[in-house]
């Protein structure tokens, strides 16, 4: 029976729900999420257990933040003058942006307006969770060498 091992091309479809038993995000019917097994394309934590699952498996796997998107950091939540912002900018609380650094590119969601400041999260906003995943393998099949290259997988026409 084929298993999953480093450099292998895996479909399967999941429910990821929180500790309060919410749904977080799901595979569409008969759309499993495709992931290069190695390349650490999904959460560390939730890699480690797919490793040598067949196809036709399911399993319940229950990811710690150390092991999925990082423990909340108190260190990530800025204030930011109102005046750093586009004079006719909107902005309320939950609206999501993107600031680019030397990092990289980060994901940030306000928390508060205030008259001269506004208040900034820029934590992942699964940080600090622990994640459940209920997963069922769909498919194995070896990465093409352009894949393993690429660190990702090719599908659906997607090519450079
Ligand atoms: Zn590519």
């Amino acid at each position: 029976m084929q298993t999953i091992k480093k450099g292998d091309v895996v479909g399967f479809s999941f429910i990821l729900t929180n500790q309060d038993g919410e749904i977080l995000d799901q595979s569409y019917p008969g759309e499993p999420l495709m992931y290069l097994h190695g390349a650490e394309n999904i959460v560390p934590g939730l890699e480690k257990e797919m490793e040598n699952m067949e196809i036709g498996q399911s399993k319940k796997v229950q990811v710690v933040p150390e092991e999925a998107y990082g423990l909340f950091d108190d260190t990530l939540l800025f204030q930011v003058p109102r005046m750093n912002f586009p004079p006719d900018a909107v902005l309320e609380a939950g609206m999501q942006f993107q600031s680019e650094d030397e990092n990289g590119i980060m994901n940030i969601v306000v928390k508060e307006v205030k008259e001269d400041v506004v208040h900034v999260d820029a934590n992942h906003p699964l940080a600090g969770e622990t994640l459940n995943f209920d997963v069922t393998v769909e498919s194995i099949r070896a990465a093409t060498p352009q894949e393993l290259i690429h660190k990702h997988v090719h599908q659906h026409g997607h090519d450079h």
